[in-house]
């Protein structure tokens, strides 16, 4: 498998060059009977069966192809803090309460991400830090503000301004403003996250099956068959996590989430005394189009900043992180990428997630708009604990307004394609 290619993701990711084994799990041979059957296996549907399982549920988790195919095991890896970028603008619509019950949330799903790992005892090479440099002068003023805000109203102290020299400093680049720094979170190595994850759940007790397509989701009797083209998940419940891969499963997914590509290329070891980012700070900067990288453990610069909406295709994706590069990193516009590749990502109209029940029983969790590395994990964890009658922590995203996208079936792609250029056009002005 050393030359596996995802057959839904575009290139092969340094992650798969540098996670160590990854196991292959069987297909679904024939039916199965569980409390739970849960379709999509990346953090968040993984994370569902672990800890189900965990608390003795009888579950049976399928996934089209291997885990990790999609965007959980192809990802940026940062965490971020807080349900999405900008506090401040999510304060306004949805006032204070909620808005800190929200950070709340995502401060527990930070927590689950790193005590996962560590109760099951796998290494997904967490460095600590993240900034937040803006591409804009005038956005400074905000940058503070957010900074502010947390620290006083969101008992929140870990981020801090930094000045323009002191961004520099922490960049090793000169190509930005102000912003912030956040030393309460980090970046991983999301395959060996995705790897561990699997072992874990399968450890206590979930069936897990890779290239096991769900064709159809159906009531039957008091639960629902999942059909698949070698056999049949029957279960009481069921979790659909398939975030920006859903395809046309449920027309509700169609409506309401929308799937863009993202890319990153991964450059060859920079060598100890480089200059770009010293102390391997993760970062996210102030572009609609954001551009976000970090240094591995190794060295290498991970670059991510292209995007491609509707049917478009990602084009020449080195050529394109290339250029993104020389931009903030002058010196390395000739250093070797040995590596480009995408995924899918989610948006829904708010970018904020969209978990629904839409029928009694029949559960879906996605549109992860930013930040889904830890909460797509931590909302496979709060569906779970929804079932087990454990905690309803999860009404705080099922209880949120995400209007479906305007258009209707045919217009929906093009006007998405002509919205999201025009916001990357701002990016430039
Ligand atoms: C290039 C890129 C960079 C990113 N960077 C970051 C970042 O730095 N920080 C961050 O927080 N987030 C980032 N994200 C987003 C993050 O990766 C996702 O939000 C998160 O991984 C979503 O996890 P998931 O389990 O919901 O979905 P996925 O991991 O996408 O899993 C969905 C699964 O569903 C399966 N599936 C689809 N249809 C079927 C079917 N019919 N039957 C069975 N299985 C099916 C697919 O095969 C897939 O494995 C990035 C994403 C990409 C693509």
């Amino acid at each position: 498998m050393t030359n596996y290619q995802s057959p839904i993701s575009p290139g092969r990711s340094w992650y798969e060059d540098s996670c160590g084994e990854r196991p292959t799990y069987p297909s679904l041979d024939g039916d199965v009977t569980a409390d739970v059957a849960i379709v999509g296996g990346g953090f968040c549907g993984l994370s569902a069966a672990l800890h189900l399982a965990k608390a003795g549920t009888k579950v049976a988790l399928i996934d089209a192809h291997r885990f990790g195919d999609g965007a959980s095991g192809r990802n940026g890896g940062q965490m971020g803090s807080g349900p999405r970028g900008g506090v401040v603008e999510l304060q306004d619509q949805l006032g204070f309460e909620r808005t800190k019950a929200l950070w709340d949330m995502a401060e527990d799903a930070k927590r689950n991400l790193l005590d996962t790992a560590e109760e099951f005892a796998f290494d997904p090479d967490y460095q600590v830090g993240q900034l937040t440099p803006m591409h804009k002068q005038r956005y400074e003023r905000e940058a503070r503000h957010e900074a502010e805000l947390l620290n006083a109203k969101y008992g929140y102290d870990q981020i801090s301004y930094l000045d323009q020299e002191q961004m520099a400093q922490a960049l090793g680049s000169r190509a930005y403003f102000g912003g912030t720094r956040d030393s309460g979170t980090g970046h991983i190595h999301p395959m060996k996250y995705l790897i561990g994850l699997a072992a874990a759940a399968q450890s206590t007790g979930a069936q897990i099956f890779e290239n096991s397509k769900a064709l159809s989701v159906d009531k039957q009797g008091t639960g629902f068959d999942v059909k698949t083209p070698s056999g049949t998940i029957r279960a009481e419940r069921v979790l659909l996590a398939l975030n920006g891969y859903h395809g046309d499963l449920r027309s509700e997914l169609a409506s309401h989430v929308m799937p863009i590509q993202s890319f990153i290329g991964a450059t060859a070891p920079l060598g100890d005394n480089s200059p770009v980012l010293p102390a391997k700070e993760a970062v996210d900067d102030s572009r609609f189009v954001v551009r976000y990288f970090r240094k591995s453990k190794d060295n290498r610069l991970l670059f991510g900043g292209r995007e491609a909406y509707g049917k478009s295709q990602p084009g020449d994706i080195e050529a394109t992180i290339r250029r993104q590069i020389s931009e903030i990193y002058p010196d390395l516009s000739d250093t070797e990428i040995t590596h480009a590749w995408g995924g899918n990502v989610a948006i829904t109209m708010p970018r904020m997630p969209y978990v629904r029940e839409f029928e009694p029983g029949l559960w879906s969790a996605g549109g992860f708009s930013g930040h889904g590395v830890m909460l797509s994990n931590y909302t496979g964890r709060m569906v779970a604990e929804q079932f087990l009658g454990k905690s309803d922590q999860i009404n705080l995203l099922k209880e949120l307004d995400i209007p479906s996208f305007p258009g209707g079936r045919w217009l929906r792609d093009p006007l998405k394609v002509l919205a999201l250029t025009w916001y990357a056009m701002l990016d430039r002005v």
